[in-house]
């Protein structure tokens, strides 16, 4: 199988890049179109995080809990998005609309990947290193890493969202991070056209 779009980390902004891509499953440029996200998400930054400052999160929700709903959103509004569960990312290889990304169980051909794998410096995803420098936007002390990018572009066909892409480390920021990205790429598949997907009430 091939993915069209294959995110990578399964955190606020990846899970948010996952269910804007997949909320386009109606759209005539998006039909057909194949998304995966590889969804190891135990060192989310949500796992200890208490939520009281989020648009549209009841105060006092956990960030755990926050991940199990938008699980749940994924896999029950948009189930043809491909779940990756538990598989850790390796490497990054290829050319534009040639990625493999390679897990420690699998391989996976990508026309387009998003890396959503948060800034801790442990960072370390062989053919991606190279883009690694020190996060512009945090306390230096914590030597937080971003991916070096313009506007989430890393290069042709690789993308980076989230805390990752040098955001400060908000929920919101994170995740609008991950919605910008996917409105990126289906503003790519509707031949530059900008598009984005409302649903009416
Ligand atoms: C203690 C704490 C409290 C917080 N409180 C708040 C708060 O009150 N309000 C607020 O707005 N924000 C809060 N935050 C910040 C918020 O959690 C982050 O801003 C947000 O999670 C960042 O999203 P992200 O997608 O960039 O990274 P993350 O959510 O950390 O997601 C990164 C993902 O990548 C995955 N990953 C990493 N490496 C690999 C790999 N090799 N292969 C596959 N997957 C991988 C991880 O498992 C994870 O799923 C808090 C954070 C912490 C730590």
């Amino acid at each position: 199988m091939k993915y069209d779009a294959l995110i990578i980390g399964g955190g606020a902004a990846g899970m948010q890049c996952a269910l804007v891509l997949g909320s386009a499953k109606n759209k005539e440029f998006a039909t057909g179109k194949t998304v995966g996200i590889i969804k190891h998400q135990k060192a989310s930054h949500l796992h200890s995080a208490l939520l009281n400052n989020v648009f549209g999160i009841a105060p006092g929700t956990t960030g755990k809990e926050v991940l199990e709903l938008a699980n749940e959103q994924l896999t029950s509004l948009y189930p043809h998005v491909d779940c990756i569960e538990k598989e850790k990312v390796l490497e990054v290889s290829g050319t534009p609309g040639e990625f493999i990304v390679r897990t420690n169980k699998n391989s996976y051909q990508a026309a387009l990947v998003v890396v959503a794998l948060g800034y801790t410096n442990n960072f370390d995803i062989e053919g991606l290193n190279q883009y690694l420098e020190p996060h512009a936007m945090a306390n230096p002390s914590k030597e937080r890493v971003q991916l070096r990018n313009n506007n989430h572009l890393v290069e042709k066909g690789i993308y980076v969202a989230g805390t990752l892409a040098g955001w400060r480390s908000q929920v919101a920021i994170a995740a609008g991070s991950g919605a910008q990205v996917a409105t990126d790429i289906l503003t790519l598949w509707n031949n530059g056209e900008h598009t984005k997907v409302h649903d009416k009430v």
